[in-house]
């Protein structure tokens, strides 16, 4: 269960400051006053925790996936923020300066400027921080520069919102609790330091080099990088790095890309990379020989904790063949004799990739091989339309294939749709593995 385990952690270190606050045994308050100042130390260990939600620490990612911690943070932010909204406007009791006889804050809430003031901009920066990730494409900022300010924002509204815990809570001036915040914020700007300072500094001892560039179909890129170091990089086929070509070690100028090599083929990786935006427009221009760094290897994508399947189900949609192709040919290399099924779709057959490779491995190594094309050209034998339920049931409507591992990566809804058929069939949800490219 290395889900429930994380669930568990989470639960743990976000409820503690309720936990300490309850054990201090302070006469109780009204429920209204109790209700907001429970919100507010939620709302505050949230928004610290959030930092451990960043997606690029691979005891997190590693075990549900990078995709899945990057919506849970997205999506606790957004209550944290709506916790941190409500907490100021629930208190019932006067909002005046305690009498000097009510030591614990018992008649009244704390309004006094130095106590109030670092909550409101934490506040303000929070709804500015949540309002700039949801409208993040309507900004049209440059995704690197939304990046760093995004860090730089959430950063102050920790500080900020645990200045105010310190000074305004009544739980808060507990030793116990403080204690508790400050070892939650140095943990979030442990976080922040290890991702933007120390992760690029080790990354220094072991640069890349781009050794090739080649046009693998409608404006896809295959991108090969040899190690320019001794050794080789760890990684399981499917898994995915952090790419930064061309920029120093430090630059924010990193995405994430499936590595669609086979670790046993040797030292080199491989990326297929779509061109999407304002830095993958440019990867046709980019120079054999060019710098590279990786920070890797991510994502939960491999067929590691599998070993039990009888079979491998690949299902892409697109550029999402990048990391099941990756597997593909592990398990071609390994010579593992498991049967397997790739179904690919794609608009036209100008974006098939690989596709020699594939005809070639469904030879060799006995893959069933189907294509589907949404919009064929004139004399196309293989399938048309969508990756279907019914195409779906065609392949995997058997008993012997129940116990198969489905991996799939393409566009969110087709693999929304591809899940829900799997499962409709009968494939239990541990069996079935997806990864999607947008965090969107
Ligand atoms: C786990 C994962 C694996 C991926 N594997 C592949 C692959 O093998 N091949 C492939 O072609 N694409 C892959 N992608 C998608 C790829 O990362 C984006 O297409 C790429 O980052 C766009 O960069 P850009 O500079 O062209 O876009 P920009 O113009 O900078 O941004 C366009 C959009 O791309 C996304 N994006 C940009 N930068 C990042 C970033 N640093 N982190 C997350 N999202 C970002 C955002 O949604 C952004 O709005 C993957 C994405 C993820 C999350």
């Amino acid at each position: 269960m290395p889900a429930g385990i994380l669930i568990l952690g989470y639960l743990a270190l976000v409820l503690a400051p309720l936990g300490l606050a309850w054990a201090q045994g302070l006469a109780p308050r009204g429920v209204w006053d109790e209700l907001a100042s429970g919100l507010g130390l939620l709302a505050t260990a949230m928004i610290l925790v959030e930092f451990l939600l960043l997606g690029r620490f691979r005891a997190v990612t590693g075990r549900v996936g990078s995709d899945v911690v990057m919506r849970s943070h997205q999506l606790l932010a957004r209550v944290a923020a709506v916790f941190a909204l409500l907490h100021p406007i629930l208190y019932a009791s006067p909002r005046a300066p305690a009498p000097v006889w009510d030591v614990t804050h018992r008649t009244t809430v704390e309004t006094s400027w130095p106590a109030l003031w670092p909550g409101i901009v934490a506040l303000l920066l929070l709804a500015g921080l949540v309002g700039m990730a949801i409208g993040r494409d309507a900004t049209g900022i440059r995704y690197q520069h939304w990046r760093l300010m995004h860090g730089l924002m959430a950063a102050m509204v920790a500080g900020f919102g645990v200045w105010h815990a310190l000074r305004a809570g009544r739980y808060s001036q507990d030793p116990g609790l403080a204690a508790l915040w400050l070892g939650l914020l140095a943990v979030a700007g442990m976080a922040l330091l290890w991702v933007y300072i120390v992760a690029p500094l080790l990354r220094l001892r072991r640069p890349w080099r781009v050794t090739e560039v080649r046009n693998e179909g409608d404006r896809t890129w295959v991108v090969t990088l040899t190690p320019d170091f001794d050794g080789t990089m760890p990684y399981r086929a499917g898994q995915f790095a952090w790419l930064n070509v061309g920029h120093p070690v430090f630059s924010l100028d990193e995405n994430p890309f499936s590595i669609a090599s086979a670790p046993s083929a040797g030292r080199e990786v491989q990326f297929l990379i779509k061109e999407h935006g304002d830095g993958t427009r440019l990867t046709g221009q980019i120079a054999p020989g060019t710098r590279a760094w990786l920070e890797a290897p991510h994502g939960h994508l491999t067929l590691a904790a599998h070993d039990d399947a009888t079979g491998v189900a690949l299902i892409a949609g697109g550029v999402g063949l990048a990391p099941l192709i990756g597997i593909l040919r592990e398990l071609n290399a390994t010579g593992d004799t498991r049967p397997t099924v790739l179904i690919y779709g794609n608009r036209h057959a100008g974006q098939i990739a690989f596709r020699e490779e594939l005809d070639e491995l469904s030879r060799t190594h006995g893959t069933e091989l189907v294509h589907v094309l949404s919009e064929p050209p004139d004399g196309w034998t293989g399938e048309t339309g969508m990756v279907s339920p019914s195409l779906l049931k065609q392949h995997f409507d058997r008993d012997d294939r129940r116990d198969w591992l489905y991996v799939l990566c393409g566009p969110p809804p087709m693999l929304r749709a591809v899940e829900a058929t799997l499962l409709n069939l009968g494939i239990p949800s541990s069996r079935i593995l997806s990864e999607q490219f947008v965090y969107d």
